[in-house]
């Protein structure tokens, strides 16, 4: 199995990350992409990379974080290109808009989205994207930059913005959401999205999955994920799991 987003390198991990790294080795998880937010996670997530043969990286400035580009000039972003350069980054995120929280404003966001978004077409990497409560934003942005593929990883928006996304040719990532008793939305999403768009995803430590919702989320919880998304589905958790294992690897090039 393929978890395409963590932050492994969270101080909830502090504690017991080594332990709980193998665990998730020896559960069956065969890769895991670790996402950066910041100039500081982004260089944790190279070293959790650099020492873990199974993790990947995800380099590149969160929306909330556009102050590490927004206030770091020339130096700050030969730093994000220099990052990018490591032989095991897969992609370049997380970037995106974030509307639910603004301590940046919108018009900071927008600019370092679609500067790392020209960034990875020019280094032909694929995109993660984090948009809360930002999805027309989002969409105006993804159709000025069709040049771009990747997830819209945690996809949070309706069945209508996802088949705006569909048609612009990028993919989602659904993690713990799926499983929650009242998440409507995010079930009907995971019954339309069609399986070759699909991959999992925990977002750890946030949002684990029931039944252990509310508690640290790691990828010894993504089972519960591809079997909520089978059932809505009507397959098998198995044949969710050899898709989006599929999905994963041919998007990200993992070797
Ligand atoms: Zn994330």
């Amino acid at each position: 199995m393929i978890d395409v987003h963590a932050h492994m390198n969270d101080a909830r991990f502090d504690e017991d990350r080594a332990e709980i790294l193998r665990e998730i080795k020896e559960a069956g998880i065969a890769r895991l992409i670790n996402s950066g937010c910041c100039l500081m996670s982004c260089k944790d997530t190279l070293k959790l990379a650099e020492e873990n043969d199974y993790i990947y990286a995800a380099i590149g400035i969160h929306p909330q974080e556009a102050a590490d580009l927004e206030l770091g000039g020339e130096a700050a972003w030969n730093e994000l290109l220099e990052m990018l350069a490591h032989p095991k980054v897969v992609a370049l995120g997380e970037i995106g808009l974030d509307y639910y929280y603004e301590n940046v404003s919108r018009p900071i966001q927008r600019k370092w989205f679609c500067a790392q978004l020209e960034l990875a077409e020019k280094l032909d990497l694929p995109v993660v994207i984090h948009s809360r409560d930002a999805m027309q934003d989002t969409l105006e942005i993804l159709r000025a930059h069709p040049n771009n593929r990747g997830i819209l990883h945690c996809y949070s928006g309706s069945v209508e913005s996802l088949r705006e996304i569909l048609k612009l040719g990028w993919s989602i990532s659904l993690g713990g959401v799926v499983t929650f008793k009242n998440a409507r939305v995010a079930k009907e999403v995971a019954a339309e999205v069609p399986l070759d768009r699909l991959m999992l995803e925990t977002d750890s430590p946030y949002l684990a999955p029931e039944p252990n919702r509310g508690k640290r989320n790691s990828a010894l919880n993504l089972p519960y994920v591809a079997k909520m998304i089978a059932e809505l589905k009507g397959t098998t958790p198995e044949e969710i799991e050899r898709i989006t294992d599929e999905n994963a690897m041919k998007m990200f090039k993992m070797a």
